[in-house]
């Protein structure tokens, strides 16, 4: 019996090798190893794909976070308000510039941030809002901002699972004031190792996190580097030229395999349609890109371990909540506290979804699956 993986890279990477092979060929004979042509085509091609007016290659999502923060000039004493339901990245970058990550519950239905309880937990202190696009979902951006403007505070999408998705027609990366995303290999746009971006339409945030990136060097109007002058302690988290490289030929592709995504999605929800399993809900308003397919089951380790027996890979995302986590239990929180979030820990599970994921392959899980929760 074939195994079905949670994510199939070999997969994918089989389907575009000319273009990916003649990508790394080229930055090899051409040695732009660093800040080469393409990071910077790269960038405009990115911009444009999220509708945004600036991108910035960055060297991981988590870097991309930590400079977004930092550009927005959150630091010391600031606190951030986000959601303890994502990954721990999130909250590290806060932690990392030195401010507080306040966490709040989710809107159950969506597993993203709950507007109403983001403006209870709003204090003299908050600098910023960070939402999470989870599982490839938009947050519910209108009252967020509605928050943000009228408390004056920074909204930072954290849009590492999100590529393309729609906010009323509005890709995510521009819809606050910057946005950070993730290229991880298993991410729906993936490098071949670590990359990241930050998306904006301020021109001071680009310029500032254009610098940060590299050793705070000073950039000109011109949008060139200066090599000797450092205008603040920077980071050495550029977006490497071979990532640049196989990132453009792989952004060609994203809208067919996101379009196909959103197809193996439907389709789960047809054949899943009548189980006891939850299933993901998607408000009018917005388009997942379905990073993950989340069901709720209520009996997750035995369904878990029933499809593993028929060699299908499952995953959690994610079992254990920030807010309950040893490294951030300095912050105070207990069980409880967030009970919607704790709820979701406890009974979600990410079953495979690619695009190369095939009609026989999915049939297969969702057949294994009813088996597994008592309706077939
Ligand atoms: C993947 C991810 C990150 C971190 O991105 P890396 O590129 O792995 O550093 C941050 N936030 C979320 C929600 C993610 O899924």
């Amino acid at each position: 019996m074939n195994k079905i993986p949670l994510v199939d890279l070999k997969a994918q990477y089989e389907t575009i090798k000319p273009e990916i092979d003649e990508a790394i060929r080229r930055v090899i004979e051409t040695t732009a190893f660093i800040n080469g042509p393409d990071v910077k085509a790269f960038e405009a091609e990115f911009a444009q794909f999220c509708g945004a007016g600036h991108a910035v290659g960055i060297a991981s999502g988590t870097a991309a976070l930590q400079l977004a923060l930092l550009a927005c000039g959150v630091g010391p004493g600031d606190e951030v308000i986000t959601v303890a339901h994502t990954f721990c990245a999130t909250a590290e970058a806060i932690v990392h510039v030195g401010a507080k990550p306040v966490f709040v519950d989710i809107d159950p239905r969506t597993y993203t941030i709950d507007p109403d309880a983001a403006a209870r937990a709003v204090t003299p202190r908050t600098k910023a809002i960070l939402p999470v696009h989870l599982y490839g979902m938009p947050a519910d951006m209108d009252a967020i901002n509605a928050i943000a403007q009228q408390r004056g505070l920074f909204l930072i999408e954290d849009a590492a699972q999100a590529h393309g998705a729609l906010y009323k027609g509005r890709p995510v990366g521009a819809l606050g004031h910057v946005a950070c995303f993730s290229f991880y290999p298993g991410k729906n746009l993936g490098a071949y190792g670590d990359a990241g971006a930050i998306t904006t339409n301020d021109p001071e945030i680009a310029r500032r996190a254009l610098a940060l990136r590299d050793h705070g060097r000073a950039v000109g109007p011109d949008g060139k580097r200066s090599k000797y002058e450092h205008d603040r302690v920077g980071y050495g988290e550029r977006l490497d030229t071979l990532q640049a490289a196989i990132l453009r030929a792989k952004l060609r592709h994203l809208p067919a395999w996101t379009a196909r995504r959103q197809a193996v999605a439907q389709r789960y929800l047809e054949l899943l349609a009548d189980t006891p399993a939850g299933l993901p809900f998607t408000p009018d308003d917005r388009q997942s890109v379905w990073h993950l397919f989340v069901v709720r089951v209520q009996q997750r380790a035995e369904t878990q371990a029933r499809l593993s027996a028929q060699g299908i890979e499952t995953g959690i995302h994610y079992p254990i909540p920030l807010h309950l986590q040893k490294s951030f239990a300095s912050l105070g929180y207990r069980a409880g506290d967030l009970p919607h979030t704790e709820a979701a820990a406890q009974h979600i599970l990410s079953l495979p979804i690619y695009p190369e994921l095939s009609e026989e392959q999915q049939t297969r899980i969702a057949q294994a699956l009813r088996e597994a929760v008592g309706s077939l």
